[in-house]
């Protein structure tokens, strides 16, 4: 196992009142003590902080806190230390300079935790989870995130693993004493576990749904003719988010998203650039515009003017927009300035015209009513998708495809079962499936798989 001395910056890159490098290896604590003014930190116990000065030579950098952290107990399993200093990039870069030329190396990126995977501290899920953890922007994907730190998902496979492994031990018992004609493993049995198995895997499978509205947010289109009052809804739907709202660039187009977080989830509002800025500049929207910004949609929102009296323009374009797996909500807007009666009578006209199952709402932006209705509503998608049998939640795509694969394995098991296939072929099936259930928690790996995963993590973690 390679042990040499790692050191990166731990927190971000930018000014703050303290910052943190982090160092790692066999000899993070002589190297640091080299450069360090103050109590002699090789003769210090583990888990301390002590106060001095990092130098350069003879000259001062900064004064800083340092801490001790003697293996195993710590991140990395191994001897770190952590020095806090006056949270300048320039400092950072001057301490990190002398610990270079005092024998660590920069870090690359995802070092430390890929050790403590190395190190037999974390599994791969866990590992990854960390990384996860630091990109949570919202309420739930920080608490799937921790879920599986602590191990979720290792703990659902590996009970899994381990009453499979038990069925491969006695099928190749059985290649042993193949002339004898003897059956060890069960046959019942290992379908009755196959079956659990497999009900196991689709209620993981099925949870990616969620896991992924979690973790990448419901992606909502809001469609309307011009003037519909979609600009207005959504300025109201973000007034109150104006202080955590970010811009993010999308990532397949050039197209601005906005985010919305209802109930600790996050709403992305596709390509609503236009929307902010043309707010009374009328520009109509053409069906291709609209069916390209409700390809990528899980909700679509469409505007239907409440005092509109032909509502066949808007019907048209809902019915070329919909799709199976779109949830569409018609909200009839301005509703402050018609009766009741006419919403009533916009609900009838839509509800005769469109076959697919819609939620209707009415609103009023200006005057803020029934917001909280088109919210709950949004909310009530992403809750829908949360399977009632796996409190462990899939977010990742890597854990997907694992367990796909693991779920087609288990199929082709129970199919060589059926088939009365050779022993030889069985206990090859199943391996497979082990092995594709050892993929998620790293017991089964490759460097191409590791080095894919460490490599999305920042420097420094
Ligand atoms: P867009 O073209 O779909 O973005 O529509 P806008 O949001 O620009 O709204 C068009 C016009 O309708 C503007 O004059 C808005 O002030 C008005 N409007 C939008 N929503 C409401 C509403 O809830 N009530 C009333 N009374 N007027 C609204």
């Amino acid at each position: 196992m390679n042990h040499d001395t790692i050191c990166a910056l731990a927190t971000a890159n930018g000014i703050g009142a303290i910052g943190i490098i982090r160092i790692s290896g066999d000899d993070a604590i002589s190297v640091s003590a080299k450069i360090f003014e103050g109590k002699n930190l090789e003769k210090a116990p583990s888990h301390t902080v002590h106060y001095g000065f990092i130098k350069d030579g003879e000259e001062v950098i900064d004064e800083v806190m340092i801490s001790v952290f003697k293996a195993p107990k710590t991140f990395t399993a191994e001897d770190s230390v952590e020095i806090s200093f006056h949270g300048s990039p320039h400092i950072a870069k001057r301490i990190l300079e002398v610990l270079i030329k005092n024998g660590a190396r920069m870090a690359k990126a995802g070092e430390f935790t890929m050790r403590a995977f190395m190190n037999g501290r974390i599994d791969l899920s866990q590992a990854e989870s960390i990384a996860d953890l630091i990109a949570s922007e919202n309420e739930a994907s920080r608490k799937v995130a921790l879920n599986q730190l602590k191990g979720g998902i290792t703990n659902e496979i590996s009970f899994l693993r381990t009453d499979l492994l038990n069925f491969v031990s006695l099928i190749e018992l059985e290649l042993d004493f193949a002339e004898e004609d003897v059956e060890f493993a069960d046959r019942t049995a290992l379908n009755q576990l196959l079956d659990k198995i497999e009900a196991k895997l689709n209620s993981l499978i099925e949870s990616f749904q969620y896991g992924n509205a979690i973790k990448n947010g419901t992606a909502v289109a809001i469609i309307g003719k011009p003037n519909a009052g979609k600009s207005t809804l959504l300025n109201a739907l973000l007034k109150e988010e104006r202080a955590i709202v970010s811009n993010i660039a999308g990532t397949t187009r050039d197209t601005i998203e906005e985010i919305l977080h209802i109930k600790g989830h996050a709403f992305r509002l596709i390509d609503t650039a236009g929307l902010r800025e043309t707010a009374d500049e009328i520009e109509a929207i053409g069906v291709k515009k609209a069916k390209e910004k409700v390809e990528n949609a899980n909700i679509l929102v469409y505007l239907a003017d409440s005092a509109t009296k032909d509502f066949s323009e808007d019907i048209e374009m809902i019915k070329s927009l919909q799709r199976d797996d779109l949830k569409l909500i018609i909200c009839a807007t301005k509703i402050d300035e018609v009766s009741p009666a006419q919403y009533e009578l916009v609900e009838n006209i839509f509800r005769k015209e469109i076959s697919q199952d819609f939620d209707f709402i009415t609103i009023s932006a200006v005057e803020n009513q029934n917001m909280q209705d088109l919210k709950d509503e949004l909310s009530s998608y992403v809750e829908q998708l949360k399977s009632e049998e796996s409190n462990v939640i899939i977010t990742n795509q890597r854990h997907f495809e694992a367990l796909r694969k693991s779920l087609e394995a288990v199929n082709k098991v129970k199919e060589a079962i059926t088939f009365q296939i050779s022993t030889e072929l069985l206990a090859y099936e199943l391996r497979n499936a082990l092995e594709h259930l050892g993929e998620i928690s790293g017991e089964v790996t490759n460097d191409e798989v590791l080095g894919n995963i460490f490599s999305k993590f920042c420097i420094g973690k």
